[in-house]
């Protein structure tokens, strides 16, 4: 069996479940429920899948710092992610969690496959360790001795692991990139990931010895490792349809789209359709990469992540202008900004402007003019110039969706509001209305201004669903918005004449000025918080795999810190220096160490000995002017005011601070 043409399969990733929900999971999932709902009102039978990634150190770490268990920390975790969707009234058929039996079972049994039939072995392996990134990496892929993706310290590791013999796959998949432009989208990373294959492709090590991590799924052939996370979480996309045989009789698979962030590209185009092919199955048709977002023009630290905190901006704007923001904003593969005041323009203009008021106005007229019910156009119809403008557009969307331009769907329906608006102003209904000859007119232009709005509900349904809806409820009719179909609009006159309308309250109020002013005002003072000083690593703006707990530190980290007492023996200021004075700190035990300063313009060197201060004593020692600081003294400082940080009552040299 293989694919069924009937059945349309889309997936997010499944995101990392120690995350904290933030706007690029948000995205993404967005992107995903936009093609689900648009294919199921083509009339396909979509299957559409998110979940979470609940194996893995980041995890069992969280988990020991917080002193429970990791299953019940993963328990409690994915919900988070789970009541977003809700909110964000996302379509998903299913949520998948990697530590449900139904996908263990799967991982095991292709391990086990795979294992049987000589496709994995086994190895010594000796190399780099990026904990952060649980990922190996040779002294070669070294940057500077630091891990070539996060830049961060890494740790010498030698150890048996499980191999999975990758590298053998890397002509046919670098064939398979080229004979299939559809694979990688955009094309630009296509390119990236042909680079990447111009280096040999290596084997890939599957399994974590269990001794050092416990947290994932037991290799079936040897219950000493556990798998490797990327390994477990990339079957999710095929363990939801069971057991390898039921894969290919659901008739969902080849997935149609993996709709992934640029960050976790590689593991997707490479590690995935490898696995795939060992295992006899076929690779997803298009992995589509996306972009990341800035918001208000910066890098995404932690202050400004609460500015745009889903939850708060559906409380503050309402579900169905964000889906519109996100989709119309940016072009679907491009980084992007999140910037309040261009939502605010959005919402005032694109939604209430001109999609609210065409919608009220007509209901208005037809109030007025024909009683409360939509009439039957008189035939012939002297102008269908409306009508033929929906249908030359209805197939260049139907062409957009496939490259997921979900900006130019958005441009191009809403050219057909402003088409509607003009359509009624040229007609002018109010003028018609006063002859017996307009008045027949008039009933074919409401009739068609109506038939208008029916048709944008149906193609905004997708990125707006329950706006879709209220306009369907307004106008009357009952028919269910997917049940319509987006080929009733080729058909043209699917609102039944006689419909009684029943209008509603506005679908966008607008943000008046004195609101803007005060929603800009409260975002510029976040993104100018103290907190948001975030070193440029941990600030990046992606989409996937940034854990708001990386802004937080665990007590082990913070142990790491020796913190001392000192007292202050000798202090001289450095020459040629304004802020440097040169201390000698006996920290106890007969040691005295030489540390710099920057207090020289607040502290004369005499004032300062004899004072204890508090030091970092385990610091790197650093070379300043030319002289070596052996530690830190802690001070903290207010415009220009320095002031050193000390203790109320004394305490002997060399105490440790904690
Ligand atoms: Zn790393």
């Amino acid at each position: 069996m293989s694919k069924n043409p009937n059945k349309f399969f889309v997936t997010t990733p499944i995101y990392y479940v120690n995350d904290v929900p933030h706007i690029g999971h948000a995205y993404t999932t967005i992107a995903a429920d936009v093609i689900a709902r648009y294919k199921r009102s083509e009339g396909y039978d979509v299957f559409f899948l998110t979940g979470t990634d609940e194996h893995g150190q980041k995890v069992q770490q969280a988990a020991r710092d917080l002193g429970v268990e990791p299953q019940a920390h993963v328990d409690k975790l994915h919900e988070r992610f789970k009541e977003l969707w809700v909110r964000f009234n996302t379509s998903h058929n299913d949520f998948i969690r990697t530590t449900e039996e139904r996908h263990k079972q799967v991982v095991r049994a292709i391990l086990q496959d795979l294992f049987a039939c000589g496709q994995i072995y086994k190895d010594s392996y000796e190399g780099w360790y990026c904990t952060p990134c649980e990922r190996f990496w040779t002294e070669k892929d070294l940057l500077e001795g630091h891990c070539p993706e996060c830049k961060r310290a890494v740790t010498q590791i030698e150890e048996s692991n499980y191999f999975f013999k990758m590298g053998q796959y890397g002509k046919w998949l670098e064939e398979h990139i080229r004979t299939h432009e559809r694979f990688i989208l955009p094309a630009s990373r296509r390119n990236e990931v042909l680079g990447f294959l111009a280096r040999p492709l290596g084997d890939l090590c599957i399994s974590r010895p269990k001794a050092r991590l416990p947290w994932g799924i037991p290799l079936p052939f040897d219950e000493e490792y556990v798998t490797y996370v990327w390994f477990d979480a990339l079957i999710n996309y095929i363990s939801i349809h069971g057991h390898l045989k039921d894969i290919h009789a659901s008739g969902y698979w080849p997935a149609d789209y993996h709709l992934v962030g640029k960050d976790i590209l590689t593991t997707h185009s490479v590690y995935w359709p490898t696995m795939l092919k060992a295992s006899g199955l076929e690779p997803p048709t298009t992995i589509f990469a996306h972009g990341w977002w800035t918001v208000n023009g910066q890098k995404m630290s932690k202050s400004l992540r609460n500015v745009v905190e889903p939850n708060h901006l559906i409380d503050r704007f309402g579900v169905d202008a964000i889906r519109y923001f996100l989709m119309r904003e940016v072009p679907f593969g491009m980084d992007g900004d999140f910037s309040h005041k261009a939502l605010i323009g959005r919402i005032n203009s694109d939604l209430a402007n001109n999609l609210g008021n065409l919608l009220n106005r007509t209901l208005n007229m037809i109030d007025r003019y024909h009683d409360g019910c939509i009439p039957a156009p008189v035939e012939p119809q002297k102008n269908d110039k409306l009508k033929c403008e929906f249908l030359e557009t209805v197939p260049q969307i139907h062409e957009l969706y496939r490259e997921l331009a979900y900006n130019k769907i958005l441009e191009r329906i809403w050219k057909l509001v402003d088409t509607a608006n003009k359509w009624i102003d040229s007609n002018a209904p109010w003028n018609l209305v006063k002859t017996e000859e307009g008045k027949q007119e008039l009933a074919s232009v409401m009739y068609n201004t109506a038939e208008s709005l029916r048709a944008i509900a149906i193609l905004i349904y997708p990125f707006m669903p329950a706006t879709g809806e209220k306009i369907m409820q307004q106008l009357g009719i009952q028919t269910p918005i997917e049940q319509q179909g987006i080929g009733s609009i080729l058909t043209w006159n699917g609102t039944p004449p006689g419909t009684r309308i029943n209008p509603g309250p506005q679908l966008f109020p607008r943000i008046e000025d004195k609101e803007a002013e005060k929603i800009l005002a409260s975002v510029q003072s976040a993104a100018s918080a103290p907190a948001d000083t975030a070193p440029a690593d941990t600030a990046a703006a992606t989409t996937e795999g940034v854990p708001e707990e990386k802004d937080l530190i665990s007590i082990e980290d913070f142990m790491k810190i020796d913190l001392r007492t000192g007292k202050i023996v000798e202090a001289e200021k450095v020459k040629k220096s304004k802020k440097l004075v040169q201390l000698k700190v006996d920290i106890g035990n007969g040691e005295v160490r030489q540390v710099l300063a920057g207090i020289a313009t607040a502290y004369e060197p005499a004032q300062l000995v004899g004072r204890t201060i508090i030091l970092v004593a385990n610091l790197k020692p650093a070379k300043l002017m030319g002289i070596e600081s052996q530690g830190m003294v802690l001070a903290g400082s207010e415009n220009d005011r320095i002031v050193l940080a000390g203790f109320d009552q004394t305490l002997a040299e060399g105490v440790r601070i904690k």
